[in-house]
């Protein structure tokens, strides 16, 4: 789930396969993605990070990158409640459980849902694809306070 064994030029290798154009502002932005692994970068992260190494790229274009390579399928923005929208890449597959006071984000496996999907199939004749999921609840830290 956390690794992302993938170089930068496996992915822009894949844009090109999908008949995308390549352009420094998307490898740029790729590999700030790559560089926070399990991080969920906002656009303005990702504009930081690209900016270091890349001060001509404009925030504007990092925007625009952004959706377009949500739109090229490479990454998908991954929302929590109310906070700003992050990306990360769209074949790392992953939920999350979010505590409701203190914001905490645990990065749960793809198949936290097994059970959920078997069931929604058996009964329901329903084929699940859980993508990205937020389960709200209360961390082992909050939880312990608000039992002690
Ligand atoms: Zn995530
Ligand atoms: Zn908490």
């Amino acid at each position: 789930v956390a690794h992302h064994p993938e170089a930068v030029d496996d992915l822009v290798a894949k844009l090109k396969a999908g008949g995308h154009r390549t352009t420094t502002a998307r490898r740029a932005v790729l590999e700030a993605i790559l560089e926070a692994g399990d991080g969920h970068l906002t656009a303005d992260e990702v504009a930081e990070m690209t900016h270091r190494e890349h001060p001509d790229i404009h925030l504007s274009t990092v925007y625009r990158t952004l959706d377009s390579l949500c739109e090229a399928g490479l990454l998908s923005p991954a929302r929590f409640a109310d906070r700003p929208g992050t990306y990360h890449l769209a074949d790392d597959h992953h939920h999350h459980a979010v505590c409701s006071r203190c914001g905490t984000v645990l990065l749960l496996a793809d198949d936290v849902f097994a059970a959920v999907t078997v069931r929604l199939a058996e009964e329901h004749g329903f084929h699940a694809e859980p993508t990205h999921i937020t389960i709200p609840g209360l961390c082992a830290t909050c939880n312990s306070a608000t039992e002690a």
